[in-house]
């Protein structure tokens, strides 16, 4: 596998997290709370790597086949990531907010959100890809093909890479790492601990001083998607408005465990 050049990296960092969000919602789902896999399943020890590292994945492995284990869902996305970062159009592996601005042609090209049919062509990129994601039943064919899953994973990416960098107030309190599961190596966003859709109402009803409202925490994508699925708006501006109140709850702290465990090869 070729590396990432360095002009790359950055961006390669935030598609990696972008498609580790996703597959850790496909695999954390229906059941709300994922898994917890106290010791390897069957003979299949965790340390092996995935078996679609291999060109053709066996299909005798098919029935045995999960990802629960954070080895194993990490070496996955990480070769899912870099075979498909490799294959992007080149300007969208250096794309950033100052590029995307002065680029009229670009936002014409790329118009969000993508679907199936829209997703930028990627007509390097290896079958094995495809292969593997439905191995794993990332991906069912023929309604839910590679195309439909890397065209939300694909929007999100562009809309990270070209957001606006943060405005200073929020910057104030940056972390070093994501304050939920402290990997520490990831991209990391803002979420407003008052969600800015309750802000006036937060305020009208004495929950909050308006000093309050622009208090963010700094948070990796799986973390960030996990919390607006764990409570809506309102419940996260009136029970959960700081780190510390999230960290209380043992659901939130189950999952910090269980993501934080999710390591990139050579970190
Ligand atoms: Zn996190
Ligand atoms: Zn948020």
């Amino acid at each position: 596998m070729t590396a990432i050049p360095e002009d790359q990296e950055k961006n390669y960092e935030i598609f990696l997290d972008c498609l580790s969000t996703a597959l850790i919602e496909k695999i954390s789902q229906p059941q709300a709370k994922p898994k917890r896999r106290t010791k390897p399943k069957s003979k299949k020890p965790t340390s092996t790597p995935p078996q679609t590292k291999s060109a053709n994945p066996d299909p005798e492995t098919e029935a045995d086949t999960d990802l629960t284990s954070a080895d194993d869902l990490a070496d996955f996305a990480g070769y899912i990531a870099t075979t498909t970062f490799h294959s992007l159009p080149s300007d969208l592996k250096t794309l950033d907010y100052y590029l995307w601005t002065r680029s009229p042609s670009l936002q014409t090209t790329y118009t969000l959100p993508f679907t199936g049919t829209s997703i930028p062509p990627l007509p390097t990129l290896d079958p094995a890809i495809a292969d593997s994601l439905s191995t794993y039943s990332i991906t069912r064919e023929p309604t839910q093909g590679i195309n439909e899953f890397l065209a939300p994973i694909l929007t999100h990416y562009l809309s990270l890479i070209t957001k606006p960098p943060p405005a200073p107030r929020a910057t104030l309190k940056e972390a070093t790492g994501c304050e939920i599961c402290e990997r520490n190596y990831i991209p990391l966003s803002y979420h407003h601990l008052i969600p800015r859709f309750v802000h006036s109402k937060a305020v009208k009803r004495g929950w909050h001083k308006e000093e309050d409202l622009q208090n963010v925490a700094w948070l990796c994508g799986a973390c960030h998607r996990f919390v607006h699925r764990f409570a809506g708006h309102e419940e996260l501006a009136r029970r959960y408005y700081t780190v510390e109140l999230l960290m209380e709850d043992e659901g939130v702290r189950r999952w910090a465990e269980w993501v934080g465990r999710l390591r990139w090869k050579g970190r």
